[in-house]
C-alpha cells in the first residue's frame, strides 16, 4: 500500500514538473510577416477620371422602341473604348454580339478553373426635359472650388447630363452610377493590371450590354445565348447591384426604407485571427490586456 502511494505521489510530482517546464518553455508560433501593411492606393488617377468622363459624354440613350434607337452614339462609344484602352484590346479577345453588345475574354493561366464573368451595360435612360443633343464644353476641375451651377438646364441637373463635368470631387452625368461606372472600373482595373504584367489565374470575361434599360433583350439575352452556345459555365458572375430606396422614391409602394442585401453579390469573407497574449479571466484582468 505504502509503495503504491509513493508511486502515485511520484507520478503526480512528475506531472507537475512537466507542466511547469512546458509552461515556461512554450514557444508561440512565429507569425510570418505578410504584406498586410502595404498601402493600396484607391484614388483614381486623373487619366482614369478623364477616360470615364469621356465615356459619360457619349449619349448612348436607350429607346423604348429598339428600332428607333439612335445607334450613332453607340458606335462612337465602342470606338471610344477601343481608342482609350488599346492594351486591353491587344491582350483580350473581343467579340461583338448583335452589333453593339461587347465581349472581352482575358485568358487565365489555368484553363481547368471555371471562369468568372463581370457584367455591365453602357446604355442610359433619357433625360426628361433636357435637350439631349446639347453636349457642352468639357468642365474639368480636379480639386478646385465648385463652379456656380448652370441654371439653364433641366431642374435636377446642376451640370448637363452628358457633360461628364468633373467638379470638386464629383463627376456629373447619366451613367456615372448606372452603369458606365462599372464598365470603366473593369476596363481601368484590367488596363492597370495588364501594365503590371499581370495574368489572371482563371479566365475572366467581361460582357457589356447595350439595351439594359429597356429589357436587355437585344443585349444581355443574346450575350447569354452566346455563352450558352460556347457551353461556358461561370464560377461567379458579378453584375449591377440593387438599390437602397426610401418611401416614395424608386419603389413607390414601400413604406419604410428598403435596402437589398446582395449576399450573392457580396460573397463572404473568412478570416483567421491570431492573438498573442496572456491567458486569464475577465473578472481579474491584468493591468494591461
Ligand atoms: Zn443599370
Amino acid at each position: 500500500m505504502k509503495k503504491f502511494i509513493t508511486l502515485l505521489l511520484l507520478s503526480f510530482l512528475t506531472l507537475i514538473l512537466v507542466l511547469i517546464v512546458r509552461t515556461f518553455t512554450y514557444q508561440f508560433k512565429k507569425i510570418e510577416k505578410t504584406g498586410d501593411n502595404e498601402v493600396v492606393l484607391t484614388a483614381p488617377s486623373e487619366k482614369a477620371i478623364r477616360r470615364f468622363a469621356g465615356g459619360i459624354r457619349i449619349p448612348t440613350i436607350s429607346n423604348e422602341f429598339y428600332e428607333e434607337t439612335n445607334f450613332g452614339p453607340f458606335e462612337e462609344f465602342m470606338r471610344y473604348l477601343s481608342d482609350s484602352y488599346p492594351e486591353v484590346y491587344k491582350v483580350m479577345d473581343t467579340d461583338t454580339i448583335n452589333t453593339y453588345g461587347m465581349i472581352f475574354h482575358w485568358k487565365g493561366k489555368n484553363s481547368t478553373l471555371k471562369p468568372v464573368l463581370f457584367l455591365s451595360h453602357y446604355d442610359v435612360v433619357p433625360v426628361i426635359g433636357y435637350d439631349q443633343s446639347i453636349i457642352t464644353d468639357t468642365i474639368f476641375q480636379l480639386n478646385d472650388k465648385p463652379l456656380p451651377p448652370i441654371q439653364s438646364y433641366a431642374i435636377k441637373w446642376d451640370y448637363p447630363p452628358f457633360s461628364g463635368a468633373v467638379i470638386n470631387g464629383r463627376i456629373y452625368g447619366r451613367g456615372t452610377l448606372d452603369m458606365k461606372c462599372m464598365l470603366f472600373s473593369l476596363m481601368e482595373g484590367a488596363d492597370n493590371l495588364i501594365a503590371e504584367g499581370f495574368q489572371p489565374e482563371r479566365d475572366i470575361w467581361f460582357a457589356f450590354g447595350h439595351d439594359e434599360e429597356v429589357s436587355g433583350r437585344q443585349g444581355a439575352v443574346k450575350i447569354a445565348e452566346y455563352f450558352k452556345n460556347k457551353e461556358l459555365n461561370f464560377d461567379a458572375i458579378y453584375d449591377e447591384g440593387g438599390i437602397i430606396a426610401a418611401p416614395s422614391s424608386a419603389i413607390e409602394s414601400i413604406k419604410v426604407p428598403l435596402g437589398l442585401v446582395g449576399t450573392g453579390e457580396k460573397g463572404f469573407l473568412t478570416l483567421r485571427l491570431t492573438i498573442k497574449g496572456m491567458g486569464g479571466h475577465s473578472s481579474m484582468p491584468p493591468e494591461k490586456s
